[in-house]
């Protein structure tokens, strides 16, 4: 049986608009026939959500790189031990007038997450968000990760839920995803990941749908992953979306090698996953996730270009404006640290799509019937001064050089 035929029974059951199976999501990730896998995730999406393609006018903002994790996510290259090289905490002044160094630029969104400080408390974060929300009332605030929230937890002894209450009366009116790389016990033991299990993650994401705070999912790929790790990894997102419909967007995260533990002994420094992967993690997530509104390509990771192409392949949603990207550059990112207002609309526009800005809570902001291009609407530069700038870990090893459980043998067609 060739490539397109094998897919032949998926393909009748997506244009039927019947719910893939376990063994489906499978063999689409297995199978190399990728302009199929791209036409029926395009059928799944345009059903959804027309030819519109949404992205917001966002500022990415991490307040600190220390994370009492540095030592222990080995796929990590952004967080720094206290001492560390390279190790910075933000005052809330600091904060305050790194959004504010974006003010030219349309922002409706700060994209808020950083490493797992073990000082600062529940109080820094939620004066942070006041004081955003003061300063930029119009401006939504989506931030801290399933991992944050759950270490605020800890260390303020409270419950997950009044921690995200709390967040919530700070003005906070989303999650974004990320804080579990992938659910799949055997590759978190092989990787080391000592952050939340895929049910913590979970449960989460639970609580804050249950209070109204819709969140949005991830799934980074193209590690020691095999393909059914990603297949029961997107499984688990779409039972709980079954049962609390609070999830947004799903964003399928390309793994980057530089500068961390994960990829020197992986042998991978300098490569990042390929653009027929990146294409496949989309298609397949519109595939296999029937119940999340929308698919969001992240440009940072797998280039203007791949997302642009990722248009077609089932992706309604492109990563916005960022301003200053940090999380990847530091992992070996080649892409841009931001792109403008226009560029964004253009890449849309060039895609054949209708480009909609959009809040986070997907509201629409601004249509562009009228859009012309090169009549610049935005700041068209990137952001300047200290802040603004990154300096790659000397050492991408945790303390002691531990010997990872890696690796002959499991990256299972990851490429
Ligand atoms: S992945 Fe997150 S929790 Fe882990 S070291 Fe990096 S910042 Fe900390």
């Amino acid at each position: 049986m060739d490539g397109r035929s094998a897919l032949a029974p998926i393909a009748d059951k997506v244009e039927r608009g019947e719910r893939l199976t376990r063994d489906d999501a499978l063999a689409l990730f297995h199978s190399n026939d990728l302009l199929t896998i791209g036409r029926l995730a395009d059928l799944a999406n345009r059903r959804r959500n027309g030819d519109r393609v949404c992205f917001a006018a966002n500022q990415h903002i991490n307040p600190t790189n220390v994370c009492v994790l540095r030592n222990t996510c080995v796929f990590c290259s952004f967080a720094r031990m206290p001492q560390e090289d390279g190790a910075y905490t933000r005052s809330l002044d600091e904060v305050f007038a790194e959004a504010d160094a974006a003010r030219d630029n349309p922002t409706r969104e700060f994209h808020i997450v950083g490493g797992l400080h073990p000082k600062l408390r529940l109080a820094y974060y939620v004066d942070m968000f006041r004081g955003l929300k003061a300063r930029h009332p119009d401006v939504h605030i989506k931030a801290l990760t399933a991992v944050e929230i759950a270490h605020l937890a800890r260390i303020e002894q409270l419950s997950v839920t009044d921690v995200l209450i709390a967040l919530q009366d700070a003005g906070v009116t989303s999650l974004p995803g990320g804080g579990a790389e992938v659910f799949s016990p055997a590759a978190r033991a092989t990787i080391a990941d000592k952050k939340l299990t895929g049910e913590e993650w979970l449960a989460v994401h639970r609580a804050a749908h249950r209070l109204g705070l819709p969140s949005n999912c991830t799934m980074l790929y193209g590690h020691v992953e095999t393909m059914a790790d990603r297949v029961d990894h997107l499984l688990a997102l779409r039972a709980l979306q079954d049962e609390t419909g609070g999830f947004l967007t799903y964003i399928p995260l390309a793994y980057h090698p530089d500068h961390n533990e994960l990829g020197e002994a992986l042998g991978r420094t300098g490569t990042a996953t390929s653009g027929f992967d990146d294409l496949k993690n989309i298609a397949v997530g519109r595939l296999v996730l029937d119940n999340i509104p929308h698919v969001k390509t992240h440009w940072p990771m797998v280039t203007p270009f791949i997302s642009q192409v990722a248009l077609t392949f089932g992706c309604d949603d492109l990563e916005g404006t960022v301003v200053f990207e940090r999380v990847y550059h530091e992992a070996g990112a080649g892409t841009p640290m931001w792109l403008s207002y226009d560029q964004i609309v253009g890449l849309i526009r060039g895609a054949g799509k209708e480009p909609v800005e959009r809040d986070s809570l997907y509201q629409t902001v601004r249509t562009f019937e009228d859009w012309v291009p090169g009549q610049r609407s935005a700041r068209p530069e990137g952001p300047e001064g200290p802040t603004f700038a990154i300096a790659h870990r000397r050492r991408a090893q945790a303390r002691g050089g531990r010997k990872l459980p890696v690796l002959s043998g499991v990256v299972d067609g990851a490429e």
